[in-house]
């Protein structure tokens, strides 16, 4: 509950100034289908992206307020989905590209990858261009419960195959939309940047 005051924030110019040095940025990027939609509402506790669209079809880049913070996750478009013909690939990475050299706030970088396909070309793809503008990220393995530990053992080794630049976080989430493991660390890591 609130109550307003008389002299209405919207009439005081300094709560309509922008402060891009002070926003902040996390996005979450992956594969068409790994799982981002599901994983993000997993995160907010709430149903605000639709995990049930169609592969492929986000072409946007989707900005979530987290409340009461200078903080947005951005929801990225999907990659490499086997309908999606070269042209769309093409315009992703244009995307991509713009929004990884340009945007003043992105702060870190969430790199989903299914757990059960594992790191592949377009990963590294991306992972150079983050390198590239020296933005941060992490690497977050989707869908845990659908393999076995030996499996996701596995998954883990490939993962930490590709070698870390600076920009790589050394540490890899795993987690599960389906029965949350996971999701409350990385929570807790998203609220633990947002405050620093
Ligand atoms: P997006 O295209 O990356 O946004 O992926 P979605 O969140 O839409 O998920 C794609 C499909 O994978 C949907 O059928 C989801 O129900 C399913 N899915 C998402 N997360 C999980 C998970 O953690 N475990 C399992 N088993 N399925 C998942």
């Amino acid at each position: 509950a609130f109550v307003e005051h008389e002299a209405k924030a919207e009439d005081n110019p300094r709560f309509n100034e922008i402060n891009y040095k002070e926003l902040r940025e996390f996005a979450f990027v992956g594969r068409s289908n790994v799982g981002k939609s599901s994983l993000i509402n997993c995160i907010l506790g709430q149903k605000l992206m639709d995990a049930n669209k169609r592969p492929g079809k986000t072409k946007q880049l989707h900005y979530v307020n987290l409340p009461y913070s200078n903080c947005y996750l951005v929801d990225c478009p999907g990659y490499g989905f086997a309908r999606v013909d070269l042209k769309e690939k093409e315009s992703w990475g244009k995307l991509m590209q713009n929004y990884i050299f340009h945007s003043k706030s992105l702060r870190r970088m969430m790199i989903l990858i299914d757990a059960k396909v594992g790191f592949g070309a377009m990963d590294k793809m991306l992972c150079d261009l983050l390198d590239q503008k020296e933005v941060p990220y992490i690497f977050v393995l989707t869908k845990c419960d659908k393999i076995n530990e030996t499996r996701l053992k596995k998954s883990i080794l490939k993962l930490k195959k590709h070698p870390l630049s600076s920009s790589a976080s050394p540490v890899i989430f795993m987690t599960s939309s389906l029965n949350f493991y996971g999701v409350n660390e990385l929570a807790a890591y998203i609220s633990y940047i947002v405050s620093m």
